[in-house]
């Protein structure tokens, strides 16, 4: 038995059976092959893309059932290339004329079909090149006899230990199946904890080296209460683990009794608390954990899954699906794409940057990309009429910034009334506030949108300068920085002087140990991960605002992180039953 302490990323317990993911790159060998071995090589080309294509049917028929037609409908352009008789012709006469194994006349005609489509002035055919690249991958795995499973495949429950997982492998992985996560890389705010808190997975990250302990089959706790992850445990620590296990999941139905209850403060304030998607089925658990409205869709998801960028009909159908789910139970903000940091389209030129969490990100790679921009802004308009839409955009930096996306977006809307597409006109329009120059403009701002949504996993990123992904450094991640502490209350008094409502997206809006503070400080709307929605509302119902802004008065007199921490959770200790650390 050996005990492992990282950051709990994702809460809930689970033991199972580790899967071992390590995702190696693939070494394409390249030898000569006599004349008469020519037919045996196309043999294997053939049996190798024929089981490929076998592979992609299958995958499209999972997520047909899973993320619906439209998502499956994204992998037909996979499966269509492996078809394409001019490609196959293609690598057959390259065997035949040069002599070469088929791994290294595959990897040489991929490499210059990318290379041209990559000069290409349609961004449509740039952006295909993830799907060449997926595509020639799985037939590699063939011709090279790797039995790699892909994390699309699994078929039995397993807990996945792995190095760092991308989000495009998160969003990928059979979910069924994945009980637990414990992983070498990643913070509390990294994406990969995000989604794990989405897919309600208990997930334990910023291990270091778990994959150099465990192996496939080994038995893991993951305590993604306590962050504690412990490999092969003994029979009286099994039998412990159970114990808790049951005890979690029985006050997890206790909290969903308080579904129908509003999330209102002893002394008669109404505060909103809604939920934080990712893929738009996660509105059943968003309506099953008593959320009211969709604080945060993050659709650049939409786009992190095979296929790249969606089309306008495609993005349509999600938002129409997301506003329709959630009809006559709040407004659904729908986030515009916020690709670049850790979220990277794969294959997306330019986007593989030496500092991209000060790159090339969001509105940023929008306003540069208005092509895209505009197909996104189109589709949400034309979503508006299936629900109550909120547009929402990422990382805007300061004035002339939000100046121009807005005026992309007045151009979208003056399409539509030109090509006679219905819209909702009076859809509210906000920005997030997660760049401290925004935080700081924040009055000014203000005037110009109709609601703040707080981003606080990037506030606290930029105004701390830590890495909210690196495990290095996770220990300088301090919400309770005082200097964090003095954005939020700026924001926030600047918003209400303006008039408009804030809410705050970030993970710290989940963290029930910050709710009373908020709550201090002002904050109108909670949003978080689906299943935090009760706890944070029983918190609400058992104070009184008096209490909660003597509290902040209390720490906004403090020096330091610590003093605040230590003091803010003896004070929610004596009060609350509160999971976690
Ligand atoms: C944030 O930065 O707090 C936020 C909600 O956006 P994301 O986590 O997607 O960057
Ligand atoms: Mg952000």
């Amino acid at each position: 038995m050996k005990t492992f302490k990282g950051i709990s990323a994702s809460p809930g317990i689970v033991t199972g059976e580790v899967f071992l993911y390590l995702d190696d790159t693939v070494q394409v060998p390249k030898y000569d092959i006599e004349p008469d071995k020519v037919e045996n090589e196309l043999e294997r080309f053939h049996e190798a893309a024929r089981k490929a294509g076998n592979e992609l049917r299958d995958l499209q028929i999972r997520t047909s059932a899973s993320m619906g037609k439209e998502e499956s409908k994204l992998l037909d352009s996979h499966i269509l290339m492996l078809k394409d008789p001019e490609f196959t012709r293609n690598i057959e006469e390259n065997v035949r004329s040069q002599l070469l194994n088929a791994e290294w006349v595959l990897y040489s005609t991929i490499r210059q079909l990318v290379n041209t489509l990559e000069a290409s002035t349609d961004s449509y055919l740039r952006e295909r090149t993830i799907d060449i690249h997926d595509v020639a991958q799985r037939v590699y795995n063939h011709l090279l006899y790797r039995d790699k499973i892909s994390l699309s495949d699994l078929s039995h429950e397993i807990i996945l230990v792995t190095h760092n997982l991308l989000p495009s492998d998160a969003l990928a992985m059979n979910k069924k199946f994945v009980k637990g996560i414990a992983m070498d890389a990643g913070g509390k705010t990294s994406h990969t904890a995000i989604l794990a808190r989405s897919f309600e997975i208990p997930a334990v990250l910023g291990l270091s080296n778990i994959t150099g302990h465990a192996k496939s089959g080994d038995r893991l706790i993951v305590d993604g209460n306590s962050g504690q992850v412990i490999l092969n445990p003994d029979k009286k620590t099994l039998q412990l683990y159970e114990k808790k296990i049951r005890d979690w999941q029985r006050r997890e139905v206790e909290l969903l009794t308080l579904n129908e209850l509003p999330a209102e403060t002893r002394d008669g304030k109404k505060i909103y608390l809604r939920a934080n998607i990712e893929v738009p089925e996660e509105t059943d658990s968003a309506l099953a954990h008593g959320s009211e409205g969709i604080g945060l869709y993050r659709s650049e998801f939409l786009f992190l899954q095979p296929g790249g960028f969606s089309s306008e009909d495609t993005q349509y159908a999600a938002y129409s699906r997301v506003l329709e789910a959630m009809s006559g139970k709040g407004t659904v903000t729908i986030r515009t794409l916020d690709v670049g940091g850790d979220k990277v389209i794969p294959g997306v030129a330019g986007l593989d940057e030496k500092n991209p969490i000060l790159g090339w990100r969001a509105v940023r790679f929008c306003l540069s990309r208005k092509d895209l921009f505009r197909t996104q802004l189109r589709a949400m308009l034309r979503a508006s009429v299936h629900g109550k839409l909120q547009i929402m955009f990422p990382m805007i930096s300061g004035i002339e910034e939000l100046e121009q996306v807005l005026k992309v977006l007045q151009e979208c809307r003056e399409q539509l009334r030109n090509e006679g597409i219905p819209f909702d006109e009076e859809i509210p329009v906000g920005i997030m506030i997660e760049v401290p120059s925004a935080a700081l403009t924040a009055d000014i701002l203000a005037r110009k949108v109709d609601f703040f949504s707080i981003g606080t996993n990037d506030l606290i990123q930029y105004t701390i300068a830590v890495d909210r992904g690196n495990e290095k450094i996770a220990y300088l991640y301090e919400p309770f920085h005082p200097g964090v502490l003095r954005l939020l209350k700026r924001v926030i008094e600047d918003a209400h002087e303006a008039g408009i409502p804030v809410a705050m997206c970030g993970e710290m809006a989940g963290d029930p140990y910050m709710a009373v503070i908020l709550l201090g400080l002002g904050l109108d709307i909670y949003s978080m991960s689906s299943f935090g929605i009760p706890e944070v509302k029983k918190i609400i119902r058992s104070v009184s605002m008096s209490e909660a802004e003597e509290l902040v008065g209390t720490i906004m007199e403090m020096k330091s992180y610590r003093e605040i921490d230590s003091y803010v959770r003896s004070w929610m200790n004596e009060r609350f039953d509160l999971a976690g650390t």
